[in-house]
């Protein structure tokens, strides 16, 4: 039996009013809409599919239409004020989010009273892979898939970027790929909108440490969307050369790895770094560049791959290449032409051949606002916001979902816990 479960008592009251028996007249009516349902033995069963720092997920079937979904919990959520505020920004950025190379929430099950308010349940489109396990997995990429992926990478981070939301930790495992190779960004555990105002400090607990930007590494109390490139710089270099560009084991490894490529940076390049950073690199003796190496990440390290990766591997992010100009770059122009002729959802086929869209890497057109934090003053108060705009999401005509707690994997659902703090990755090195 499923894990989730359509919400039977809550719908049949709509029609029947409360207490209505079952065999009243007008269930029978919604009896064939139940029964839309896949065999039970064509059901495949519920199971984990990964977890991390802040909610688990599930591979599970929508009971309303057989399809296989995504469902992430979210436990603990009103533990503390920053970690309320943290899924409440998420959440609203889920159910905004409108773009094929974004992840964005299918719907979100209905709350319990909010006496009984504590976990929430997201459900997302299923996707059977991420860039993580193709990297690793021993079957071929070729200079096609690397060209298709980058190009929906920097599609989606143009949008996010477009909303004024960081990312903040973009990874291959936060890609999430299907077998038509289609790829969206998850994970928006860490995004936050993007902050004008130079003297408000942004947290440096961002960004699996290999993937993190030298300004971060640095101990810039204020950063860009800059960030994501430098991510997105770093993941393209492991698609050519299959393996972690900078694979350091702690944070000052991590910076010195960063300059023996790019070599020492001069002193303007370090403007938002702290002082503690600064007299580091000063101390040690200067390294020159050596980004010819790029060329030896592998056969696909063409000139023009080359030339785009070392415009988003930039030590200073005011240099650092946006998405938008990337996508202009040449090196991509195959991608777009790979992802617009049989991949897209914004291109179709006529009889007349492919109908193109008129514009192949949309904005969104409503920057992400984060005005509504200013009234999340504490728990209690994002905990009732929250369970209203949940409800308020629920207001069209499917009919919503809830968990199964007599499902056989319920119990193991239940008990599936959040990464522990040892599989995180390591804390900002403290400078001063
Ligand atoms: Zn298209």
């Amino acid at each position: 039996m499923a894990v989730v479960s359509q919400r039977h008592t809550r719908h049949m009251m709509a029609f029947h009013g409360s207490g209505a028996p079952q065999h009243a007249i007008l269930a029978a009516a919604t009896v064939p809409y139940y029964q839309t349902v896949i065999p039970a033995q064509d059901v495949q069963p519920d199971r984990p599919i990964g977890y991390g720092a802040f909610g688990v997920v599930w591979s599970v079937t929508d009971p309303r239409d057989g399809k296989r979904v995504a469902l992430k919990k979210m436990p603990n959520v009103f533990q503390n004020l920053i970690s309320a505020k943290r899924v409440y920004r998420e959440l609203k950025m889920l159910c905004m989010f409108k773009h094929e190379n974004v992840l964005s929430a299918l719907d979100i099950l209905q709350p319990p009273h909010i006496d009984f308010f504590e976990e929430i349940y997201v459900v997302t489109e299923l996707m059977q892979s991420d860039l993580h396990k193709i990297i690793v997995s021993p079957q071929p990429l070729t200079s096609d898939h690397v060209k298709v992926f980058l190009y929906q990478i920097l599609r989606g981070v143009k949008y996010l970027h477009c909303a004024r939301i960081l990312h903040r930790d973009i990874k291959p495992g936060n890609l999430l790929v299907n077998s038509n190779c289609v790829l969206k960004i998850c994970d928006f555990g860490l995004a936050r909108v993007e902050e004008p105002d130079e003297t408000i400090h942004l947290t440096q607990e961002v960004v699996t440490q290999y993937y993190r930007a030298p300004e971060i590494l640095m101990g810039a109390t204020h950063y860009s969307s800059a960030v994501d490139i430098w991510s997105v710089g770093c993941i393209f270099a492991e698609l050519l050369g299959r393996r972690i560009l900078f694979q350091a084991q702690s944070p000052i490894q991590q910076l010195d790895l960063i300059t023996d490529l790019l070599g020492t940076p001069p002193l303007d390049d370090m403007r938002t770094a702290c002082q503690g950073a600064k007299a580091h690199m000063l101390r040690q003796p200067p390294k020159p560049p050596s980004l010819t190496a790029l060329y030896t990440l592998s056969s696909q390290a063409t000139h023009e791959a080359v030339h785009l990766l070392s415009r988003m591997l930039v030590f200073n992010p005011e240099k650092r290449i946006s998405a938008t100009d990337a996508l202009a770059h040449p090196y991509l122009e195959e991608g777009r032409l790979r992802y617009h002729s049989c991949m897209c959802k914004c291109c179709h086929n006529i009889p007349a051949g492919r109908q193109y869209t008129v514009d192949f890497e949309p904005v969104c057109l409503h920057p992400f606002s984060y005005a509504f934090e200013d009234e999340l003053t504490s728990t209690h108060r994002v905990k009732d916001k929250l369970h209203k705009f949940i409800l308020e999401q629920q207001q069209g005509n499917r009919v919503p979902l809830c968990i199964n707690p007599n499902s056989v994997a319920f119990k193991s659902f239940a008990s599936s816990s959040v990464a522990h703090p040892s599989e995180l990755p390591p804390s900002p090195h403290v400078w001063d």
